[in-house]
Formats: structure tokens, sequence, C-alpha cells
């Protein structure tokens, strides 16, 4: 039996799909760049809707259940878009597995579906970092947190990501974590880059989310300064000597940076 309905799915897993929203008032204040759709529609910059989306859903997505109740939570909160796409999530937690991380940074929680999915495949001992300014949505996924019986593992942190990456970086923490996943506001994508690789051991792992951002790479605009610092760190990362690199078109693009 099918774990969706496109439609749902597409509003749910997606998340990044059509154009991405400029602008938006979240919890009052304005954040220009965090990386959402803004229609429920299957349109699609690479093309993941309808009945073959389905099929990749129906025929690889294995979903904890508390998980699935997180994001089903999430899809009908008015900003449900900005969660991470299922089946990247799945991915990010096959790579967290596989390389055997025990800490993992995630910059930008939003209601915390990718932070339990990480929660669940760590060790008990393992740690997620968890950087978010908005208490508020991170309240929504926290009690799953709980049911999940994975609450130990996560460090939450309400601050600005890159006062707490600063923080980790002087309490002597440098190469001492597993994986990244960097999904928060656009402009300081470069900057939580450049600290997560001091963060990362060596052959640790950094997911950078909406390196597509809905297409509007092809054509930066000059005054879109979200799109021209995606871009801008897109073409640093083809040259960085420092990671091996995958771009991948899934969700609305996620670059798998490996460090050397
Ligand atoms: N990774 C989440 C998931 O898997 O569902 C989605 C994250 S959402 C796209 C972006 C989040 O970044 C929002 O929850 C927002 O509050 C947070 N954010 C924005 N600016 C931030 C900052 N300077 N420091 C930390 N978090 C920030
Ligand atoms: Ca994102």
């Amino acid at each position: 039996m099918p774990l969706f309905n496109v439609p749902k799915e597409v509003a749910v897993g997606t998340a990044m799909l059509g154009v991405a929203f400029a602008t938006g008032m979240l919890a009052g204040k304005r954040y220009p760049s965090l990386g959402f759709g803004t229609s429920k529609s299957s349109k699609s910059i690479i093309g993941k809707s309808g009945p073959l989306w389905q099929y990749i859903l129906d025929h690889s997505l294995r979903e904890h259940p508390i998980l699935k109740k997180l994001r089903l939570l999430t899809v009908d909160h008015p900003w449900g878009k900005m969660m991470v796409s299922c089946d990247q999530a799945q991915l990010m937690a096959n790579l967290v597995k596989l390389i055997k991380a025990k800490k993992v940074i995630e910059i930008g929680v939003f209601t915390g579906y990718n932070t339990l999915n990480m929660a669940l495949v760590l060790p008990d001992n393992g740690r997620v970092i968890a950087c978010d300014i908005n208490e508020d949505y991170v309240k929504i996924g926290k009690p799953l947190w709980k049911e999940a019986g994975v609450e130990h593992k996560i460090d939450l942190r309400i601050k600005p990501a890159i006062q707490t990456l600063d923080e980790l970086l002087a309490s002597g923490e440098a190469e001492t974590f597993d994986f990244a996943f960097i999904d928060a506001d656009k402009e300081s994508c470069n900057e939580y880059y450049e600290k997560c690789l001091r963060l990362i051991k060596k052959g640790g792992i950094i997911a950078i989310d909406n390196v597509l951002w809905s297409g509007r790479v092809l054509k930066p605009r000059k005054d879109d300064l979200a799109t021209q610092s995606i871009h801008h760190l897109n073409e640093k990362l083809l040259r960085d000597a420092r990671v091996n690199i995958s771009m991948l078109p899934m969700g609305d693009g996620v670059t798998l940076a490996f460090k050397l």
C-alpha cells in the first residue's frame, strides 16, 4: 500500500519544489532566504512529481512511524514547505549510519524533522547539535523527539548558528564532528560551510541544502543576495581542494562535500 498520496507528498516531502519563496514573515521577523516553495503544486525544476515520483517513494522510503508523524504534523504548519524532503532525509540518515557518525550538526532545525531523522540513527551516546533561532518551530517537534526516545541525543542551541559554531570551535571541538547539514539563512551559507569544515573530521561529510534554489542559480540577479550567496558557494566548491563533492538533484538540490 502506498505510504502517501501524490499531492500530499508533493506538498510535504519535496518541500523545495516550485518557485522559491524569497521573502516571508516568520515569527515577526523577515527571513529572506530559508528555502521553500510557494505553491503546493507539483511543478518542479527536476520533474519529481506524478506517478514516477510516487513510485520512488513507494519503493524506497522507510520512514520511522514517529518521523512520519512529525512530517505530517509539519505539513500543516504555514511554513511546512521549509521541511527537508523525506527522500533526502533518508539519504542523510543512511550516510550518517554508513560513516558511523557520533557527532553531527544541523544548522536550521525548523520543527526538527531531520534532527529526529539523524538522532534515530545515531548510537545512544551520539549527539546532534541542533541550531536554530526560533524556539516556537522547534517546540512542535520536541515532544516527538521524546516519544521516539532520542531526546537525550539532541543538544538544542537557540541562538544564531554562527555563534554556536564559534562556541564549538572556541571550546576545542574542531575536527570532532562527523556530519553537518547546512539549511538555514542562505546569505550565510559560505560562513556556515567554512566553520563546519573546521569542525568536521577528515572523512566527514557536509550536506548543503537548496544549492539549486529553484533554478535561480542559473541567472543570479545582482540584488538577490541569497541566490548570489548560493551561487558563489557552488562555484567555490567546484574548485575547493579540501573536499570531494557531489551535487545531487534531490529536493531543491543538495551538495555533499566529503572532507579530505
Ligand atoms: N532542516 C530543517 C528540516 O529538515 O526540516 C529545515 C530548516 S528551515 C529551511 C530553516 C531554519 O533556519 C528555520 O527554522 C529558521 O528559524 C532557521 N534560521 C534562520 N536563520 C538562522 C540563523 N541565523 N541561525 C540559526 N537558525 C536560523
Ligand atoms: Ca532547505
